[in-house]
Formats: C-alpha cells, sequence, structure tokens
C-alpha cells in the first residue's frame, strides 16, 4: 500500500476547498494550485501551502500540465486530486503523473480513454451488461446515414463521438431533417472537440435524467450509492438535483444499482464514477460515464453518510473502500440547488465583487462555497459560486427546508441564481416530483416576458 502524505489539488473554487476539507479530516498535507486571478480564493487561503501556476486563461494554468507537475515537484506533493473540469478526465495527464511516480487520484489511464470516447463507452456498457439507448454500431458516415436513421426509427439524434456539455448534439424528426442534422452535428463536433465523428441514438421524447454513483477499489471491489435525478437542466447543464430519484422506487433503485456495481467490478474500475442514463417508461438506458467525482456528489453524501473524497483518496493509495455494500443504508432525501454568478432568467454570467455573503445554517444544511463578502468573482471561468445542499427524512421535509434555507441565503453585490430556486421550491410539479429533461426550459419559456 502506498501512503499518500502530501496532496496537490489542481483545481479552483467550491471543488477546490471540498477536496481539501478531506485531506484536512485525513491528516494529510495539502497543495494549492492557482492562477494569478485566484491568488485570494478561499482553497488557497486554507491550503498548508500554495503555488502560483499561470495566468488566469485556463489553458495557460490550470490546464498546464507542464506547471502542475513542475508544482508537485517543488512542494513534494505525492498526489494528485483532478476536482471536476479541468484536468480531471485527462488520460495524458493521468499518464504523466505516473511516470513521475505521482499518485493520480482517480480511475486508470485506459479506463479515462475508453469511457471518454462515446462509441467505445456504449460498446463497453453492452459488454458489462449495462442496458444503453437503441442507436448505431459505431460511427455514422454519409453513406450509412439514411438506412441506420430507418433502423432506429425517427426521431433521432446525432451526437459527437468526442462529446461533452451537450455539443454536437442535433435532432433529426423526419427524413427530411437528417442530412441538415448530420452535417450541422459533424461541423459543431469538428469546431468543439477536434473531432467530426459522430453517432446516432433513438431520440427519447419525454425522459428524465438518472445518474448512479459508483465506486471501485481497482481490484475487482465496487460499491453503488443510490442514485441522483438531475433531470432539472437548462442547455444540458444540470441545476437542480436530487437523492433519490422521485421517480424510483426501492426496488428499481436497487436493480440499476446492482447493474451498476456488477459492471465496475468487471471492469476492475478504480475510483469514483458516475453512470448516467436516460429513463423513461420504467427503462434505463446508458448514455455515458464521467470517470470522475462529480458537482452534484454532496446530495449522495447527504443520504448515505458517506465521504466520497475520502473514498477516492483510500483506494488511490490502495486502502480500499472503507465500507461494503451491505453496510450501505439511504436516508431520507437530499436536495443540491446550483448557485450560479448568473442572472436568473437570462443566465448571462455576471461577475464581480460578493458586498455581503451570509450562508444559512441549521440541521440538514451545507453549503460548500468559496465565496466570502469582499470575494471578488473573477470572468475567467465557470459561473458557480456555490452550492446549497439541504436534507430532510422525507421530501416533504427536505423541500420545507429547502424554502427556508433560501429565505436566509444572502448573497449582495453580484445577480446569482438564488430566486430561480426560490420559484421552483414553490412549483407544484416540482413538488409532486413531476418533471422530465425539458421541463425546466419549458418552465423559462412559459414564464419569461
Ligand atoms: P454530453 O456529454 O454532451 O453532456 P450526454 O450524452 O451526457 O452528452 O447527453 C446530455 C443530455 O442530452 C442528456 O442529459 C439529455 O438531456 C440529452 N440527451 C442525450 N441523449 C439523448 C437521447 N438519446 N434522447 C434524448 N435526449 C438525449
Amino acid at each position: 500500500m502506498s501512503t499518500i502524505s502530501k496532496i496537490l489539488i489542481a483545481n479552483r473554487g467550491e471543488i477546490a476547498l471540498r477536496v481539501l476539507r478531506a485531506c484536512k479530516e485525513l491528516g494529510i498535507a495539502t497543495v494549492a494550485v492557482h492562477s494569478t486571478a485566484d491568488a485570494d480564493a478561499m482553497h488557497v487561503r486554507l491550503a498548508d501551502e500554495s503555488v502560483c501556476i499561470g495566468p488566469p486563461p485556463s489553458r495557460d494554468s490550470y490546464l498546464n500540465i507542464h506547471q502542475i507537475v513542475a508544482a508537485c515537484e517543488i512542494t513534494g506533493a505525492d498526489a494528485v486530486h483532478p476536482g471536476y473540469g479541468f484536468l480531471s478526465e485527462n488520460a495524458k495527464f493521468a499518464d504523466i503523473l505516473e511516470a513521475h511516480g505521482i499518485t493520480f487520484i482517480g480511475p486508470t489511464a485506459e479506463h479515462i480513454r475508453l469511457m471518454g470516447d462515446k462509441i467505445t463507452a456504449k460498446q463497453t456498457a453492452v459488454e458489462l451488461g449495462i442496458p444503453v439507448v437503441p442507436g448505431s454500431d459505431g460511427e455514422v458516415t454519409p453513406e450509412n446515414l439514411m438506412e441506420t436513421a430507418r433502423q432506429i426509427g425517427f426521431p433521432v439524434l446525432i451526437k459527437a463521438t468526442a462529446g461533452g456539455g451537450g455539443r454536437g448534439m442535433k435532432v433529426a424528426k423526419t427524413e427530411a431533417d437528417l442530412e441538415e442534422a448530420f452535417n450541422t452535428a459533424r461541423t459543431e463536433a469538428a469546431a468543439a472537440f477536434g473531432n467530426p465523428a459522430v453517432y446516432m441514438e433513438k431520440y427519447l421524447g419525454k425522459p428524465r435524467h438518472i445518474e448512479v454513483q459508483v465506486v471501485g477499489d481497482g481490484a475487482g471491489n465496487a460499491i453503488h450509492l443510490g442514485e441522483r435525478d438531475c433531470s432539472l437542466q437548462r442547455r444540458h447543464q444540470k441545476v437542480w438535483e436530487e437523492a433519490n430519484s422521485p421517480a424510483l422506487n426501492v426496488e428499481q433503485r436497487m436493480r440499476i444499482g446492482q447493474i451498476c456495481a456488477d459492471a465496475m467490478k468487471k471492469m476492475k474500475y478504480r475510483g469514483a464514477g458516475t453512470i448516467e442514463f436516460l429513463y423513461e417508461n420504467g427503462e434505463f438506458y446508458f448514455i455515458e460515464m464521467n470517470t470522475r467525482l462529480q458537482v452534484e456528489h454532496p446530495i449522495t453524501e447527504a443520504i448515505t453518510g458517506i465521504d466520497l473524497v475520502h473514498e477516492q483518496i483510500r483506494v488511490a493509495s490502495g486502502a480500499g473502500l472503507s465500507v461494503t455494500q451491505d453496510e450501505i443504508a439511504f436516508h431520507g432525501h437530499a436536495i443540491e440547488c446550483r448557485i450560479n454568478a448568473e442572472d436568473p432568467r437570462t443566465f448571462v454570467p455576471s461577475p464581480g465583487t460578493i458586498t455581503h455573503f451570509h450562508a444559512p445554517g441549521g440541521l440538514g444544511v451545507r453549503v460548500d462555497s468559496g465565496a466570502y463578502a469582499g470575494y471578488k468573482i473573477p470572468p475567467y471561468y465557470d459561473s458557480l459560486i456555490g452550492k446549497l445542499i439541504v436534507h430532510g427524512r422525507t421530501r416533504v421535509e427536505c423541500m420545507m427546508r429547502l424554502r427556508r434555507v433560501l429565505d436566509e441565503f444572502v448573497v449582495d453585490g453580484i445577480k446569482t441564481t438564488l430566486p430561480l430556486f426560490q420559484e421552483l421550491v414553490a412549483n407544484q410539479d416540482i413538488a409532486n416530483g413531476d418533471y422530465d429533461i425539458h421541463w425546466l426550459e419549458n418552465y423559462l419559456a412559459r414564464t419569461s416576458a
């Protein structure tokens, strides 16, 4: 077992702080890295050591592998936690760290590659016994385009093999739309990912987005920690997440969870991962696997009591999982609201200085945020400034608590998405748990003047 004594956190914002907290609890020393724009950030202040790795643009700092490896060598960090985004799903980064004798807190580079390409990910899912969306066998080309679409049946969705963030994705409702959807998806994919390859799926009309949290030890043991419902999205970006899903019963939860845990055992997967599905008419359809910690992981922590970053660090150091499947119990209900520095209606980013900041408290309340009064939000990065996670014994209790907590939360000086959550928590469909992946965009279209 290789022990880990000093972790460099290759990220910023709330997730850098989140990882730092886990390290402190485990008695592991921490190194923060930051761009010149983040010199005053909370994760930098709280870390044992910090290293400036470059100017504000991410490609020159948080994505600069050379600088991050140099920061490890200067500080003697023996492991790197990548957080989410940035280098967290970069197989080359994992390879380079390994070549330098530094532990990457995440899966093997091979597994990152396997799941990073959506066609191989889907093929792997089929081999592992995970149900997938009906679609093309591999890439679609001008030659097999029409034939494939007819076999699958309209409407179909053209998706980028290298996809991410909903880019390079186009729906064709009928045969007449097909060629244009194909060409647009390829052009977008080439521009966004440098790879025009696309594949085809049956387009599901009113699915929910349900994802299963897994953790594996790399030696053939793996567990699942239930699911999260992330159907409330805008432009394929999650806005509100809950665990458990209001749409599943205990049998469905345990069945899909077991399928995912078994698949991870077969793969000998190491680390935390999320298997994402669309769910419609009682059926699950795999869409992708994320080989990292997710933004919304705290709701799973709230209902299981398990610290996922502790587990990530344990398995990376070879100490194995701290729990078995039988020991995992699901308690109550949790909801996460992503607080973005954005106009709550137009979603235009609103960087600037936070003049007042008061985080809510009380039983069942968690705020993960690096924000504070006087903090200046730099304009260079994503607009997530914090996450509010509320837990209750039942979904009803959780919603009651969320309503109270949203009224207490004060962020002045900039615009935030807090008012949107006040609307959502008062909405009858949301109270009923009755929504699909299109609900939020329809709601915004309906209620915006
Ligand atoms: P990305 O990696 O670009 O985020 P995903 O495959 O995870 O792409 O899909 C993102 C979102 O696009 C899903 O959450 C869902 O809202 C929608 N989507 C993806 N595949 C389908 C499909 N076959 N039918 C309907 N909607 C889909």
